[in-house]
């Protein structure tokens, strides 16, 4: 602002998007799931699912004491989903977010769909009979007495669709916009990698930037180049997590994650690195490779 910006706050649609591209060297969409996303055809080769694989219900909840040590947890029920088990800080101090991920007519499905408002003792009676049945684990840790959803604000039930879209659209003038974040790629959040990617793709795009002031279709393919391989790994890993039935190779690795610890790590520590995740597990020959190299057959 200091060098001469404007920040204008207000709804865009995508009639106005030829306009802004004629009053601003670079117009970037990154718009959300929402509906400016379908500016970049969706890429078929790259998004598997016609349907939503998770029905998704994430709360924040008081009453569940933390992991040892205390970190993310992901509890894995074979055929029904997953919890995902989030401690954070919010308005009503440390809290955890409990993040069901159902598989589409499953039996916590309804987790998605019941209305807290309706009954909220009964909604909350509900996720501990889920949780105990599916997820003993993190149940073991919850006190009955205690266990409360923070808020009726606090809780998102729905499903997202994933989708991996074209990089850049030519407008009708001749200019070209970019897609960014969830408007070019969306996951779902089993492995909570969303923001992660749009991030990166943030990062990527002010990289090119830096180098090639031209805003023309080499430019956006270079900005396409930059990120392909974190995005598209991104995107290709996490639509492997959710696939129904798993597949062999995966469980074959989670299997050598219960038995060998720096597998566990390595599994682990490429959550900051999508890309060398995809590297393990595109194949079954790779996990093989991989399993290999930690001496396990
Ligand atoms: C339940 C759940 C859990 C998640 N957990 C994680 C996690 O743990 N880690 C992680 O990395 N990611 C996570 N994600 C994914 C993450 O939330 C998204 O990937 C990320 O928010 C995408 O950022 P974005 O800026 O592209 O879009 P958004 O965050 O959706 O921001 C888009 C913005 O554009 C605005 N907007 C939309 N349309 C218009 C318009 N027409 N005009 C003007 N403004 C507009 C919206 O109001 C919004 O402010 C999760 C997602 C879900 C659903």
């Amino acid at each position: 602002m200091a060098r001469g910006g404007e920040f204008v706050v207000r709804p865009v649609q995508a009639a106005d998007v030829v306009r802004l591209s004629e009053r601003h060297d670079l117009v970037v969409i990154a718009s959300g799931r929402g509906s400016m996303s379908a500016m970049f055809p969706r890429r078929a080769d790259k998004s598997p699912y016609d349907t939503p694989q998770r029905k998704l219900c994430v709360g924040l909840y008081e009453g569940v004491a933390p992991s040892e040590p205390r970190g993310v947890t992901m509890s894995v029920a074979p055929g029904q989903g997953e919890l995902l088990e989030i401690p954070m800080y919010a308005t009503a101090g440390h809290v955890t977010a409990l993040l069901f991920e159902n598989v589409p007519g499953g039996e916590l499905e309804m987790l998605a769909e019941i209305a807290y408002e309706d009954d909220p003792a009964g909604f909350e009676k509900l996720v501990l009979e889920k949780t105990r049945e599916h997820h003993p684990a993190t149940f073991e840790r919850i006190d009955p007495a205690r266990f409360h959803l923070t808020g009726p604000l606090d809780l998102l039930q729905g499903a997202v669709l994933p989708a991996v879209r074209e990089d850049y659209a030519r407008l009708p003038n001749g200019r070209y916009v970019i897609a960014l974040g969830d408007a070019h790629t969306v996951v779902d959040p089993v492995i909570g990698q969303g923001a992660n990617c749009a991030s990166y793709s943030a990062w990527a795009l002010g990289q090119v930037i830096l180098e090639d002031p031209n805003f023309d279709e080499r430019f956006c393919r270079k900005v396409a180049d930059r990120r392909r391989n974190h995005v598209h790994a991104t995107a290709d890993w996490t639509n492997l997590m959710i696939r129904t039935p798993p597949p062999p190779h995966l469980l074959r690795l989670f299997g050598a994650m219960s038995e060998n610890q720096a597998v566990a790590d390595e599994f682990t520590e490429n959550f900051s690195h999508p890309d060398r995740q995809w590297d393990i597990l595109a194949t079954p020959e790779r996990v093989t490779s991989f399993l290999a190299r930690h001496g396990m057959s």
